[in-house]
């Protein structure tokens, strides 16, 4: 009897304590992800891990409740990178690695990738195409095993024999082999089919199509077309059933075109895209996800002697260059933007440079911002729970020294992270 009583005392007081511990948050300035103005002195009220309330002014916190003061700070959404791959990173001996590396290896890796993103303020990323350790590294960093961001996981890549995503390309013989809709190879309407409810099977978030030839796979061209319309209307019809959307890696016109019409979500990189594919775009409401940051990688290493293989180094040198200007002349057309970088192309971590790539091109700083707020939220379907600050959403939230509509590059120094209501970093 005493001790049930205990107990009970215990767990009301577990309650109450749960009820009134807040935190206030003091921004002495706010890019909410609502719009383009910023708001100064500004309170946000956690609870647990929801934002339950932005006020005017500086309201000072109950007994009960902690303070965060960033008044001195510019506060914004968490950041969201539409395009990283988090189970690897550049280096001149990456061709190596799925020869070397078991998947616990990549695992352990990852986590440090992750964390390193998570630092640099972004707080959510769709992870475009790995060996399935992606999507492990979602629900282990969900459920608290590991530090990193929200991840969206597309699983492995879906290509063609012999397509950008095909992982055997360059192999000898032997190796090749004959890789099917298992490895995220198809060829025809059955196997891409087949391939999507895999994939679902496996429990992706989306689906990830190599559209046109890629940069580093150790194949000819990075850009020809490698689906035809009908493996394209098969994935995407598919992918819909599950509630699944298609991101399209695309350089080349023709693919690019191909996989617009047929209804993919985004076209990623995009490099080679004319003024017929913008319209395109824009008349299905295509939204593009640059990566210009690993354009201009690939571009820069491709003259260090001997890090990508000789068949690769052509190709970095030529498109990589390119993106930086596609993406200035899609933004002028009206083309939708959301932001993506293709990080793990480049170091973890280097995520925000994308900004001022983009700002360099003609994109206002304010538009930027909500390409990685508000317009990736949409992309990803979770505008309700990310991507604002906002009443109802979940806390996630960054600080920088400065204001960022006057200097894009701060973001390059976020001080502050905050995901769902925990703090991760406060310098
Ligand atoms: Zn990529």
């Amino acid at each position: 009897m005493k001790l049930r009583l205990i107990l009970l005392m215990l767990i009301m007081g577990f309650a109450t304590a749960l009820q009134a511990q807040q935190t206030y948050i003091h921004a002495g300035a706010l890019f909410d992800g609502t719009g383009e103005e910023l708001r100064s002195n500004v309170t946000i009220i956690v609870d647990g891990d929801s934002i339950v309330d932005v006020q005017s002014g500086f309201l000072e916190p109950d007994s009960q409740s902690n303070l965060i003061d960033l008044s001195d700070k510019t506060v914004l959404p968490g950041l969201i990178d539409l395009h990283v791959h988090l189970e690897n990173e550049t280096g001149p001996n990456n061709y190596l690695d799925r020869f070397t590396k078991n998947p616990e290896d990549v695992a352990f890796e990852s986590a440090v990738y992750a964390k390193r993103t998570l630092m640099a303020g972004f707080t959510t990323v769709r992870d475009l195409g790995g060996s399935g350790v992606n999507t492990s590294l979602r629900d282990a960093i969900a459920a608290g095993y590991v530090d990193g961001p929200r991840v969206i996981s597309v699983g492995k890549s879906l290509a063609t024999t012999g397509g950008h995503a095909d992982p055997t390309n360059s192999f000898k013989r032997d190796l090749m082999g004959n890789p099917g809709p298992e490895s995220g190879v198809v060829n025809g309407v059955a196997e891409a089919r087949e391939a999507v409810r895999q994939n679902y099977k496996l429990g992706v978030d989306h689906i990830k199509i190599t559209a046109t030839g890629g940069v580093l796979s150790v194949a000819k061209s990075g850009q020809n077309p490698q689906f035809m319309d009908d493996e394209l209307e098969a994935i995407i019809e598919t992918a819909r059933d599950y509630d699944m959307h298609v991101a399209a890696h695309a350089h080349g016109k023709e693919g690019m075109l191909r996989a617009v019409k047929a209804g993919v979500h985004t076209i990623e990189h995009g490099t080679y895209m004319d003024e017929e594919v913008m319209q395109a775009m824009v008349d299905n409401g295509t939204y593009y996800v640059p990566t210009i940051t690993a354009g201009k990688f690939v571009a820069e290493k491709a003259e260090v002697e001997g890090y990508y293989p000789p068949l690769v180094v052509p190709k970095a040198r030529e498109i990589g260059p390119l993106i930086q200007n596609t993406f200035g002349e899609a933004y002028k057309f009206g083309v939708k933007i959301a932001f993506g970088t293709d990080a793990g192309v480049f170091y973890h971590g280097d995520n925000a440079k994308e900004f001022g790539y983009m700002v360099e091109v003609g994109m206002p700083e304010a538009e930027a911002l909500l390409s990685a707020t508000q317009t990736a939220s949409v992309v990803l379907g979770l505008e309700d729970q990310i991507g604002s600050v906002e009443s109802g959403k979940l806390a996630d939230l960054i600080a920088v020294d400065g204001n960022p509509l006057t200097d894009i590059t701060i973001l390059e120094s976020v001080q502050f992270v905050m995901k769902k209501g925990v703090v991760y970093k406060n310098e």
